[in-house]
């Protein structure tokens, strides 16, 4: 996730200048959720491996 190309309303400055307290408080949350995603996208892939390997068992059960 990339906010280089955001600019700030209020300022008209690159956000992540953070050149005024609208730009830094936007970088700073942005900051946060790319975060956020960062840190979710392997649980979302550990999840989605349990529900894959769940379907292959038990379309193995109903083929036997
Ligand atoms: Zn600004």
């Amino acid at each position: 996730m990339t906010y280089d190309r955001l600019v700030c309303a209020n300022c008209a400055a690159p956000v992540s200048e953070g050149r005024c307290p609208v730009c830094r408080a936007n970088r700073e949350r942005l900051q946060q959720e790319s975060n956020f995603f960062a840190g979710l996208n392997p649980m979302a892939l550990i999840a989605l491996l349990a529900v894959l390997i769940a379907a292959v068992a038990l379309l193995a059960q109903q083929t036997a």
